[in-house]
C-alpha cells in the first residue's frame, strides 16, 4: 500500500524512499489511533515524516529521475 501521487516510476531507490515515506505515515497514523499520543511522540513521529519527505526531495533533485 503507498501512494502513488505522480505517474509512473522509474526509479527503485526512489520507488524504495517513496515506500519509506508511506510506511512512517502508516505507522503515525496506527499509533495514534490506538492512543492519544503526548505531544512530544506527535513531535517525533512528525519529524520522520518530514525527514522521509526531505530524503524523497533529495533525491529527485540529485538524481532527476523524475524529469
Ligand atoms: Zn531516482
Amino acid at each position: 500500500m503507498r501512494g502513488h501521487s505522480s505517474g509512473v516510476l522509474s526509479c527503485l531507490e526512489r520507488e524504495r524512499l517513496e515506500e519509506e515515506l508511506s510506511e512512517v505515515r502508516d505507522r503515525g497514523r496506527n499509533v495514534s489511533r490506538l492512543r492519544h499520543l503526548t505531544r512530544p511522540e506527535r513531535m517525533v513521529l512528525e519529524e520522520r515524516e518530514q525527514a522521509a519527505r526531505m530524503r524523497l526531495r533529495d533525491h529527485d533533485a540529485e538524481h532527476g529521475c523524475q524529469r
